[in-house]
């Protein structure tokens, strides 16, 4: 489908998206790029500023539909970088100290932009596809950005489609999951208020340390003991945060962590205990907590419908031996969730390789060629093999005939 000539440019644009990463909100030189490229490329509309630094890049296809209705895919790509100073020193290594595409997205980026050059020369579809290039989803929820910004009411979108590349699947090989494939990520934060004093005279003080080690115990059987055994669910305390000095028995005790679970059901559930442990627990010991709780980023749920489609276009294109059924689903969270509250679709795993990263150049950093990882890096392979795939799933589901 692609020339040597073709990927060579691919591979090139890939690795200066690679180069000069930005971070989330800040993907000015990135969004200005795709934009001059979709517009060079004789697109029927590219719109920029879209929850920000989103752009959105419509095509129409060359056929006319049996139906009359005009059916529209919508496929996105991710774009910024993380805050990571990248240790690989091979030629396209960041050119920015702490800053990395350590995740991917410039692969992502890459692969869209391939698939989207070749459907724009060819247009053998009907009906429209919208190429969503999204800001800021490492943390910063840029896919809601976007909707918040009118996305879906100024291009609406049928079905919508999302890959990510997945470093520990075989090369080219795609995962697949029917329902939760990413969880919800959530985050809690627990102050206990104690009183502080000589750390030689306990008993005129209330210690929120000896507090706060009692409502870490207790927090761990809100999973194990509340919730049911066969729905997965995470509760980590990960920072604790007490004291000034070993003399001193400090005022309070600051606890903060993460809840991960693949329906929101069992958040609220989690929610509500914890809310109750920081009641009732600390009273116990003459302290008190104040509890705040924020609702992060919602689980990735798939179409079951669509899943099974996307999955028929591996088959079709590379064979049913390079679909991985029900790959295991992460507690990691992805913001395409958001764009999957609204649009029924599908999220899947297209695998990087081994974690080795035999794939890298020379001169990477040694470490593993694992996501958010500063010896990472996207293989270039998969350029071809993402933009194929985003090919044919258009011109199977808006087909001509
Ligand atoms: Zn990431
Ligand atoms: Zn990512």
């Amino acid at each position: 489908m692609f020339t040597k000539q073709e990927l060579d440019q691919f591979q090139m644009l890939r690795r200066d998206f690679h180069a000069y990463p930005e971070l989330k909100y800040e993907e000015f030189r990135t969004s200005g790029k795709i934009s001059a490229l979709l517009k060079r490329w004789n697109f029927n509309g590219v719109y920029e500023g879209i929850g920000q630094t989103g752009v959105v890049g419509v095509l129409k296809g060359g056929g006319t539909a049996v139906s009359t209705e005009t059916k529209t895919i919508g496929i996105r790509a991710d774009m910024d970088a993380l805050p990571l100073n990248e240790e690989n020193t091979f030629s396209h290594a960041s050119q920015y100290f702490g800053k990395m595409h350590a995740c991917g997205h410039d692969g992502h980026m890459a692969i869209l932009l391939a698939a989207a050059k070749k459907l724009a020369e060819s247009r053998n579809f009907c009906g429209h596809v919208n190429f969503i290039f999204q800001p800021a989803e490492e943390g910063g929820s840029g896919a809601k950005a976007m909707i918040d910004d009118g996305l879906f009411d100024r291009f609406p979108c049928d079905e919508i489609y999302a890959l990510h590349n997945w470093p520990g699947l075989p090369e080219g090989y795609f995962g697949f999951n029917c329902g939760a494939i990413m969880g919800s990520s959530n985050q809690f934060e627990i102050v206990i208020e104690g009183k502080g004093g000589h750390a030689a005279m306990p008993h005129m003080c209330v210690d929120p340390v000896v507090v706060a080690s009692h409502v870490i115990q207790a927090l761990q059987t809100v999973v194990s003991r509340v919730i049911k055994p066969i729905d997965p669910a995470v509760l980590s305390v990960s920072q604790v945060l007490a004291g000034d000095s070993p003399n001193i028995i400090g005022r309070s005790c600051k606890l903060l962590g993460t809840v991960r679970t693949f329906n929101m059901k069992t958040v609220d559930t989690i929610e509500k205990k914890i809310d109750l442990i920081c009641e009732n627990l600390p009273l116990a010991f003459g302290a008190t907590a104040k509890f705040k709780f924020t609702r992060q980023y919602p689980p990735t749920v798939n179409s079951e419908k669509i899943t099974k489609i996307a999955m028929d276009v591996v088959k079709d294109r590379f064979g049913e031996t390079r679909i991985v059924r029900d790959v295991e689903p992460t507690m990691g969270a992805e913001d395409f969730a958001f764009m999957l509250e609204k649009v029924p679709g599908t999220y899947f795993f297209l695998g990087n390789g081994d974690i080795a990263g035999h794939h890298r150049d020379e001169g990477h950093g040694g470490g593993p060629c694992t996501l958010h990882n500063s010896n990472y890096d996207f293989n270039d392979k998969l350029i071809s093999i993402g933009a194929e795939y985003w090919v044919t799933l258009v011109e199977n589901r808006l087909s001509k005939f």
